[in-house]
């Protein structure tokens, strides 16, 4: 009976306000289902933090309700967090055949096994009181869907990541028949991406990017064809090899991340390779350069992917000549621009001939553009709308659009993370919070580094560190060795000896303070020489390094 008066909540966990780590819950009585569970990359002041996940404690408290994990595709801002999310509990995962393989990928590096379920587009599963219906969309990973969540109030449309490509490399488009028919029976709430909500027009089909390819490959006759992309892209990947084979070249691919991606969409029949074309990179010396391409990672600048030590030198199998020529075939991440023109920089250095997508269209986005969106809207025409997938001002466009569609503006919900949006036919209205934020993952620590850890290393990474140290007599509390300063990242010590010296002075005259006000409580002694010293120092050079005084008892 209760269950009947419940009202349905969404709950967004990441990916509002935020570029990544996405992930939505859905809840009514007794039942919860999740949509994705991504990563975010670590920003410039996240010292040392490999990645940002999301805060899992809503989840931890109520994990008997939850009833599954559902999958909208296999890009890392999706499905990255899920190996942390299982260390932390149990939970049945249903995805499409390449998303789910892509996963298997990631849990087997944690070690880890999944209670996994494989779906097809277009069918239903039945979890708690959800109905979750897979549909098929296009974007630019293979196999993507978004969700109908038939609930006890209604209809929920979740949009996933999503482009309207009518010419997809493999399969069909997005089957907008589909979401006619559920908002010609009545859409409660749309959750819709906002990625390219900005952008006028329409994203073109991945096959323009073909088209480009080729024209490539036609020109550069003598060169050697290097690709980077997303390891991800399998379509972008494919289109590299059709080129490659229609020209008599090889191809060789570079990165474990590309390598274990094109290896799951071969098994899973996502690509079709012809035969003999692929060749392992000790192989190249045997070619000469017009008869190679090479792709690989490092597409968006990454410091250790291939592209970036070929770019310094620092790989050990491919070195970059005047004859390369070379196609960045993605655009930037938002963050990642400055890294990436650090690399096209280098590889112009080496006199090779760069294509990025500025200077030629090499890279189409996943994402739609406002007129995409405009049609989804009027497919799906829901009576309520959460712009998802997007930093603030995308989610503020998103609702200026869907304002200028006919959405009344109170129909509209720009969440943040963890704001609760009760829900049924009658109304929606945000009622409350759940914790919800960035847990930050740094090699084995989960969550470990917090606000003060990553204080302290911009205070170092910024000013360097001082330490004083100096041994005093605990019965006569008279000071028997030292001061002496040891510095790291303030001035270079060899050419600082008077510096470094005054400093000295300057600890013993705070020490012999601290006699003369008999006051010698070891935290008295260690404020003082601190204060002292930060003050003197700041006079001299205006930086303020780290201090730290360590008293040792003899
Ligand atoms: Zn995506
Ligand atoms: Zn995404």
């Amino acid at each position: 009976m209760s269950a009947k008066k419940s009202k349905l909540k969404v709950i967004s966990l990441g990916g509002l306000g935020e570029i990544g780590k996405n992930m939505t819950v859905i809840e009514y009585g007794n039942d919860i289902i999740i949509i994705d569970c991504g990563v975010a990359f670590p920003q410039d002041d996240m010292l040392g933090i490999d990645l940002v996940i999301p805060d899992f404690t809503y989840l931890v408290r109520n994990q008997d309700k939850i009833r599954g994990l559902f999958l909208t595709h296999g890009h890392e801002d999706h499905i990255g967090s899920i190996p942390y999310l299982l260390r932390e509990l149990n939970v049945p995962i249903y995805g499409t055949r390449l998303t789910i393989g892509l996963m298997e990928n990631k849990l087997k590096e944690h070690e880890i096994k999944a209670d996994e379920h494989c779906v097809s587009q277009g069918e239903t599963v039945k979890a708690g009181c959800f109905g979750v219906e897979f549909i098929r969309t296009t974007h630019s990973i293979a196999d993507s869907v978004a969700f109908a969540i038939h609930t006890p109030v209604g209809v929920l449309v979740h949009s996933g990541d999503f482009k309207i490509d009518y010419t997809p490399i493999q399969g069909e488009t997005l089957d907008l028949q589909r979401f006619a028919e559920l908002g010609k029976k009545g859409v409660l709430l749309f959750m819709c991406e906002s990625t390219n909500v900005e952008q006028k027009g329409y994203t073109m089909s991945e096959r323009t990017v073909g088209g480009i390819f080729e024209e490539i490959f036609t020109e550069s006759d003598s060169q050697r064809i290097i690709v980077a992309t997303f390891s991800s892209n399998i379509h972008r990947i494919q289109q590299v090899i059709n080129s490659a084979f229609k020209h008599g070249r090889k191809v060789s691919i570079l990165g474990r991340s590309m390598n274990n991606a094109v290896k799951t969409a071969i098994e899973l029949g996502y690509m079709t390779i012809p035969e003999n074309i692929l060749i392992d990179i000790s192989e190249l010396k045997s070619y000469s350069a017009e008869q190679i391409t090479i792709i690989t990672t490092g597409s968006q600048g990454e410091p250790m992917a291939a592209l970036s030590r070929m770019a310094s030198s620092d790989h050990r199998q491919v070195e970059i000549t005047p004859s390369d020529k070379i196609i960045i075939s993605a655009s930037p991440i938002p963050g990642n621009e400055k890294l990436i023109s650090k690399v096209i920089n280098e590889l112009m250095k080496k006199g090779a001939d760069v294509l990025y997508d500025v200077l030629k269209e090499v890279h189409v986005s996943g994402h739609a553009k406002q007129e995409e969106i405009k049609l989804m809207h009027a497919l799906v025409k829901p009576k309520f709308l959460m712009p998802v997938h997007g930093e603030y001002k995308h989610l503020k466009y998103h609702k200026t659009l869907a304002i200028s569609m006919g959405i009344p503006k109170d129909n509209i919900f720009i969440m943040g993370i963890g704001d609760v949006l009760e829900i049924n036919e009658q109304g929606a209205k945000v009622t409350g919070t759940v914790p919800a934020g960035q847990v930050l993952v740094d090699g084995l620590g989960v969550g470990d580094v917090g606000n003060i850890v990553l204080r302290d290393r911009r205070h170092l990474s910024q000013d360097g560190l001082m330490i004083v140290v100096m041994s005093m007599d605990r019965t006569s509390d008279e000071i028997v060795a030292g001061p002496d300063i040891i510095s790291r990242g303030f001035v270079y010590v060899r050419e600082s000896e008077d510096l470094l010296d005054e400093a000295r002075r300057v600890v013993c005259e705070a020490l012999e303070k601290c006699e003369q006000r008999n006051n010698t409580e070891w935290s008295y002694i260690k404020g003082t020489v601190k204060e002292t010293l930060r003050e003197f120092l700041w006079l001299k050079t205006k930086r303020s390094p780290m201090i730290l005084p360590i008293i040792m008892e003899v």
